[in-house]
């Protein structure tokens, strides 16, 4: 199914950037090369009684904006690969949000499901033991991804303070509010990936009133989008997650699944009419909104999508050759560098509380998102305008000549 390896991938859309801008050769080398990767072994007292090594990574791709942020994952397939095209895409995407940071992932090989709160407790902080050399709040600072929560990022933050000997909560974001996590941070992906839609659809002169939009992966990201895009007017008539997936095209009722799915951690429990799961992609729908995990839409299956627009809420949904295809058919893919922003920039807005000892409502946190995405959609619809490329290179352009600029300034150490 898989067209490629993902960091393969990240740079091949690292290129085409860089072809289009004529980017600098020597600035290429470095940009094509993440600055450091650190691999761990943490092992850990599984409950009966049983020791057990896992593998873990941290990547810090590129530091030249500030220090890095990015997300941790729990995956059974999660790999240095991985780990390292995920960086890549963190520091495209702080670079084009504007945000002062670098792009950094890091990741457990492991089943989460499998494993019960104490061992995910322990192989937690042992990870952090581990990273510890390469993290701090102005260096290199975490936060959750794929089967990680605030409970996790707590954790995070309490074995890094008890290494320091103070209590620091500016290592973690994504943290539980009473921790001093930002409002708003846990809707902010799909707030974000919301408010991109509108933004989209407003540049096209369309309305989202009753536009039918299909939701891969209704999890933080994809059940956020599909409830404030249901409450602009959009009708959900697809959703899918592991489970299986449910479809209505009369819309479907998206309060009510997200009610399913904090009782029984699955949609196919809500009522409604089940597909199976991958059929998802193919529905009769205007938007296609993937949220679940990479290569979902591949060489292979991408010219059976009916959608006219993708709006990418997960990382690397999209393969470069399914890219291809899709821009044949006219396609927009919404690119998740901007697409999916919406996280880091609240990430960035809650780092800044902690660094600032203030707290802000949420008023105020979803303003400051809104206006940061808009701002971003308007950059990167510009330059749309005048160059006849894919919305992806389009915004990469953007991202890469900021990094190029500050490059400029910085020089090649030493
Ligand atoms: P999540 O674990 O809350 O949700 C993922 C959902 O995808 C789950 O419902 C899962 O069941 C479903 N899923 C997994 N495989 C699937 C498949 N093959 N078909 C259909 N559904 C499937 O994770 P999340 O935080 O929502 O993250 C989803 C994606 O968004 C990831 O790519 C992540 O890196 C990206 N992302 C997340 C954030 C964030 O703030 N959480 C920010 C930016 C990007």
């Amino acid at each position: 199914m898989i067209d490629d390896s993902l960091a393969k991938k990240a740079k091949k859309q690292l290129y085409k950037a860089a072809l289009e801008i004529k980017l600098d050769h020597n600035l290429l080398k470095i940009l094509e090369k993440p600055r450091r990767t650190l691999k761990v072994s943490i092992p850990i007292k599984l409950d009966n009684g049983k020791i057990k090594v896992f593998n873990g990574f941290r990547c810090q791709y590129n530091d030249a904006k500030g220090p890095t942020k990015g997300g941790v994952r729990y995956h059974p397939y999660v790999s240095e690969d991985e780990v390292v095209a995920l960086a890549a895409w963190m520091t495209w995407k702080c670079a084009l949000l504007d945000l002062p940071y670098g792009g950094a992932k890091g990741g457990i090989i492991c089943t989460p499901t499998k494993l019960s709160e104490g061992e995910l407790e322990r192989l937690t902080r042992r990870y952090t033991a581990e990273i510890m050399p390469i993290l701090g709040p102005h260096i290199d600072i975490p936060a959750p991804d794929v089967y990680t929560t605030s409970k996790t990022m707590a954790w995070i933050m309490d074995t890094f303070s008890m290494f320091k000997g103070y209590t620091e909560p500016r290592i973690v974001t994504g943290k539980p509010e009473i921790l001093g996590g930002s409002k708003g941070r846990k809707e902010a992906t799909g707030r974000g990936v919301a408010i991109i839609a509108r933004e989209f659809f407003k540049a096209k002169k369309k309305s989202l009133k009753g536009t039918k939009i299909a939701v891969q992966g209704f999890g933080n990201v994809g059940g956020h989008a599909a409830l404030f895009l249901s409450q602009m007017g959009a009708k959900i008539v697809a959703v899918s997650d592991v489970s299986g997936c449910l479809v209505n095209p009369q819309g479907l009722d998206v309060p009510g699944l997200i009610e399913c799915v904090e009782k029984h951690a699955c949609v196919i429990k809500h009522p409604g009419k089940r597909i199976e799961r991958d059929e998802l992609l193919y529905q009769d729908a205007d938007v296609l909104i993937p949220a679940a995990l990479e290569n979902q839409i591949h060489r292979k299956n991408s010219h059976k999508i009916k959608a006219k627009i993708i709006i990418e809420g997960a990382n690397g949904p999209t393969t470069p050759e399914a890219d291809e295809i899709l821009e044949e058919k006219g396609v927009y893919v919404i690119p998740d560098i901007l697409a999916n922003a919406g996280g880091v920039v609240v990430s960035h807005l809650e780092w800044v509380q902690a660094l600032s000892g203030l707290y802000w409502d949420e008023e105020k946190v979803n303003a400051e998102l809104e206006k940061k995405m808009v701002k971003a959609f308007k950059e990167v619809w510009e330059v749309a305008k005048k160059k006849k490329i894919g919305l992806r290179c389009v915004a990469y352009v953007v991202a890469i000549e900021k990094i190029a600029e500050v490059y400029r300034y910085r020089g090649i150490f030493p």
